[in-house]
């Protein structure tokens, strides 16, 4: 039995103030609950209030990227050390707007992972086909080319943490989700990806999780399929209730 994440990418929204407020409405409705693990990502600035505000519960708290070298002339860049050095466990890598916008490639995605998987953080890395790539037939050629390049020169004893998230770009920040049928399909070319690369044993522990405007409404149909092991959830994690309703599914 795979434990379900669910995972909250804030994405470059909130403030620390607003980050304190949106724990001190999530904790309640939260409480005690353990069924699934809660990660929630907020960007740099408010790791260390989220990190004091999650102190002690059942959230643990991730960062939306790290770099691969441990310091260096890189602006604008965090290392795994930094991360790790403020009590940071999870993080998220290669997600479609950083491959959109900012000119990540599946050679840094490897990278980047490497550094975390190295370092001990748990990274959440991200896979996931284009509208016109879904359309041309090519899904499953696209997801098995991202995970053999991001995984290359990975060890299986290295990846024992990896957590992998698969997000039709189309789906993002759309309203347009996924079937669970569709998505299903999607993890098991993943899996079978992941079993070529790191062996079968790896590939049936290993968490894929869904992204791409996972809601309250169609968390529960997502969830309930067997090949689906958590949700990585942007603009619905915002509000408290909202992520708690997913949580609780
Ligand atoms: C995401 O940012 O990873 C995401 C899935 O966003 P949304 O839930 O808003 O589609």
């Amino acid at each position: 039995m795979r434990k379900k994440l669910i995972a909250a990418n804030w994405k470059m929204y909130k403030t620390p103030d607003e980050t304190r407020a949106f724990f001190r409405d999530f904790f309640p409705l939260v409480v005690g609950h353990e069924r699934d693990e809660i990660v929630v990502c907020p960007p740099y600035i408010d790791l260390a209030a989220a990190l004091e505000a999650a102190r002690g519960s059942n959230i643990s708290i991730g960062a939306q990227n790290v770099h691969w070298k441990p310091e260096g002339a890189f602006t604008g860049e965090i290392s795994a050390n930094m991360l790790l050095s403020l009590g940071i466990t999870h993080v998220i890598v290669g997600h479609s707007e950083r491959r959109q916008y900012f000119g990540e490639t599946d050679d840094t995605v490897n990278l980047r992972l490497k550094a975390a998987l190295e370092s001990g953080l748990i990274p959440i890395c991200c896979v996931g086909e284009v509208l016109e790539e879904r359309e041309a037939g090519l899904t499953d050629d696209v997801l098995r080319r991202q995970c053999v390049r991001a995984f290359h020169a990975i060890s299986s004893k290295k990846a024992a943490k990896l957590v992998v998230a698969y997000e039709p770009v189309w789906a993002i920040g759309t309203g347009k989700t996924a079937t669970p049928e569709l998505a299903a399909e999607a993890h098991a070319v993943i899996r079978r990806a992941a079993a070529e690369i790191f062996g079968e044993p790896f590939a049936s522990q290993l968490r894929i999780l869904y992204g791409g405007s996972v809601k309250p409404e169609n968390a529960s149909a997502l969830m309930a399929q067997e090949e689906i092991d958590g949700a990585l959830v942007g603009g619905a994690s915002l509000e408290a209730k909202s992520f708690a309703a997913i949580v609780k599914y």
